[in-house]
């Protein structure tokens, strides 16, 4: 029974492909552009998010400026897009640049009327001879638009989507409201009013963009990407944590004036310039247990996490892996410029006062965690929420893997789309963000060459397999999923496990080509595998364009080759992408297993 369903799906799939690609009844098919969040029991918004184009150029192509002297890379980059979209400069706007020692990288708006769009954007990458090496965009020709000039008061606005949204604008806290027109699926282009709603007691916290001219909430971004875990039946035996003393684990390059200062204001406590730690508000921080910065607190599994030890230590370990996190993406690239968490910037570009807020011991949930990721500037939010399978209770806090992979919503929602927090909204792309997430936690526990097959969330379910439905793994028995296996999934959480099992295959190629580096989470400068590994990593978000696709995420990590290493791992990369189904002409959710000539 359940075979002959999942055979008529399939089938099913097979038929519509080829003949309307965007077609609801194709399993999957709206997963690249659109996004179905329920918002409440009275709201249920489908966003519309138009297709990306991704291209990458190897070594690259040349700009329409590469003559002049003194161009700076958003105006080289508006030029390329004039030339290759054929619109006129009043058509484009510079959102944002930041560059890392590989690339250089624009990211646009499209504007009208002298409006830019919220969804019709645009990323144009540049390499170290300033060519052109990859170009996203999701420009759009409107079939109508709507008059510049609003008819619906902003007030009015904020109090409809307030009321729909559950929340609030805080006009002290949030960026001011700003105009923006959001291309339709109808292939109109509404003006919209855009401005931020939250609710922290029930963490929403939604980007909102009411018709400036209907007043109707036509759209939103969520901040917010949920670890909704699945919860298994406790069978297994208690897993043992083994506390260590670590002795000044800062990274003083990534994080000049340690963890506990931001060059002006210096704390004692689980306070500092890249994260704070408490519990309820933020003034209930864990202070040092002794002089000279010591935190050491005995955890007690046998005790309640809510006795005192139990939550000094809870906080003092999310503190110490929100930062290491931190020093180690700041060392690959995720740097001020490039958009990270941090209170003082030192004067290196992008936008301070944000760094990761974490609520550990969260009053409002249970069995989870989360992390909001706001545009550059304002805080990502992080909530660790206790885990009832067990008694005592169990701390997300206290377990790594949780923590990474949450803490990894901010890397990934800041390097994709330059600093916006819009671009990881579709639900291919959302669920690529989870995929990260494993991904990177998984890196961080890496020992030595070998590649196990790794779970995530074992600790707080008390049991061996974990919150995911496979263990990542090279074993195609172990974990079957492949690129195709997206065409029948919908839930985030289980597209990301699609994407981590590909990139575990892709971690494991590296490491037997190049070897293993113990140094890897501090020295970035080596040729072994899993430093190459987290390079692609982080040069590819910056690269891909908004909403990426597996395809065009498989791609910004080939061209993130050429950038770093000359294209050096073009064929291992290829071989792991394509045993998993996302060789060359995968697409729409159909695997291919081609590779170029020569792999
Ligand atoms: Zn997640």
């Amino acid at each position: 029974m359940q075979f002959s369903k999942f055979f008529n799906t399939v089938l099913l799939a097979v038929l519509y492909a080829s003949a309307a690609s965007a077609s609801s009844l194709v399993p999957g098919a709206k997963h690249a552009t659109h996004r179905v969040r329920n918002i409440n029991s009275d709201v249920k918004l489908e966003t519309f998010h138009p297709e990306s184009s991704f291209t990458t150029f190897g070594e690259g192509v040349d700009h329409p400026l590469r003559k002049r002297d003194d161009v700076s890379v958003g105006d080289a980059a508006a030029a390329f897009v004039e030339s290759q979209l054929g619109v006129k400069a009043d058509a484009v706007q510079v959102k944002s640049t930041s560059e890392n020692t590989e690339a250089k990288h624009a990211y646009i708006q499209q504007k009208l009327n002298g409006v830019p769009f919220a969804n019709a954007v645009a990323n144009v990458a540049f390499n170290k001879d300033d060519k052109v090496v990859a170009f996203g965009s999701s420009f759009v020709k409107p079939t109508k638009a709507a008059p510049a000039t609003p008819s619906v008061k902003v007030e009015d606005a904020i109090k409809t989507a307030e009321q729909k949204l559950n929340g609030k604008f805080d006009a002290e806290n949030f960026p001011a409201p700003s105009l923006e027109y959001l291309a339709k699926q109808d292939g109109s282009a509404a003006l919209t009013h855009v401005f931020q709603v939250r609710n922290e007691d029930a963490n929403t916290w939604f980007e909102a963009f009411v018709d400036a001219h209907t007043g109707e909430l036509a759209s939103v971004t969520d901040f917010r990407a949920e670890a909704t875990y699945r919860v298994l039946p406790i069978t297994k035996e208690v897993l043992t944590e083994g506390f260590q003393n670590l002795v000044d684990p800062q990274d003083t390059t990534a994080s000049p004036q340690g963890w506990h200062s931001d060059g002006t204001t210096s704390t004692t406590s689980t306070a500092g310039n890249n994260a704070i730690s408490f519990k309820g508000s933020q003034t209930s921080t864990t202070s040092q247990s002794g002089s000279g910065l010591q935190f050491i607190f005995n955890q007690s599994p046998s005790a309640a996490p809510t006795q005192q030890a139990n939550l000094d230590a809870a906080r003092t370990n999310a503190f110490y892996i929100v930062n290491t996190v931190h020093d180690i993406s700041f060392k690959y690239g995720f740097t001020e410029s490039t958009f990270n968490f941090q209170n003082n910037n030192f004067g290196n570009g992008g936008k301070a006062n944000d760094r990761v807020t974490i609520s550990v011991q969260d009053k409002n949930g249970v069995d989870n965690a989360d992390f909001s990721t706001p545009p550059d500037g304002q805080s990502g939010a992080m909530r660790m929420f206790l885990w009832d399978i067990t008694n005592p209770e169990r701390d997300g806090a206290l377990e790594n893997d949780i923590v990474v992979h949450e803490n990894t919503h901010g890397i990934t929602n800041r390097l994709t789309g330059g600093g916006t927090g819009r671009c990881l909204q579709t639900t291919e792309a959302g669920g690529m963000g989870e995929g990260w997430s494993d991904a990177f936690a998984e890196w961080t526990e890496h020992k030595d060459s070998t590649v196990p097959d790794y779970v995530m969330g074992q600790y707080v379910t008390n049991d061996a397999a974990g919150i995911r439905t496979h263990p990542y793994s090279t074993s195609a028995s172990t974990n079957p999923l492949r690129y195709s296996s997206i065409a029948q999934l919908n839930e985030v959480h289980d597209i990301g496990e699609v994407w981590a099992n590909i990139l575990h295959n892709v971690y494991a190629a590296l490491v037997k080509a190049h070897g293993f580096s113990t140094t890897a989470h501090t020295d970035p400068t080596g040729s072994e595998g899993n430093i190459v590994y987290l390079h692609l990593f982080i040069d590819a978000l910056s690269l891909q364009p908004c909403n990426p696709t597996l395809p065009t995420a498989r791609d910004a990590w080939i061209q993130a080759d050429v950038n770093r290493f000359g294209g050096a791992n073009k064929c291992t990369l290829w071989n792991a992408f394509a045993s998993r189904g996302l060789g060359q002409k995968a697409a729409n959710h159909r695997d291919d297993t081609t590779v170029p000539a020569g792999c």
